[in-house]
């Protein structure tokens, strides 16, 4: 369903406008959720645990978001995830934190994500 967003997903599922079976009410409901989270920060934590050797990487993904946000600049951020190698991270968080978001494009694994 198009409610005429500039978006091609829908953005309450998450799917493609063409697949999305969401009602134009249930949309409009979501925008006004995702409108009241765009002006509310949350804080929570996230417990990490990965080798001591893939920190530095993970720490300076995490850092480069954070300065894209600050300077106001938009990039994609990439980090290669090496599952088949040692990079086995775990993370733990609050369950009461939203549902993931969908990625926006999924090739064969590799991920993209908007926070635009
Ligand atoms: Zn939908």
């Amino acid at each position: 369903m198009s409610i005429g967003t500039p978006f091609s997903h829908c953005p309450r599922c998450w799917e493609h406008y063409d697949v999305c079976k969401c009602t134009e009410s249930e949309i409009k409901e979501h925008e006004e959720d995702i409108k009241k989270m765009k002006e509310t920060d949350k804080t929570f934590t996230i417990k990490c645990t990965m080798k001591d050797r893939w920190v530095p990487h993970f720490l300076a993904m995490l850092k480069y978001m954070a300065y894209l946000g600050r300077i106001g600049s938009s990039r994609q951020v990439t980090l290669y995830s090496d599952g088949d190698g040692d990079f086995h991270p775990k993370f733990e968080w609050d369950e009461s934190l939203p549902a993931d978001a969908k990625p926006i494009i999924d090739r064969g694994g590799d991920r993209t994500y908007d926070a635009g």
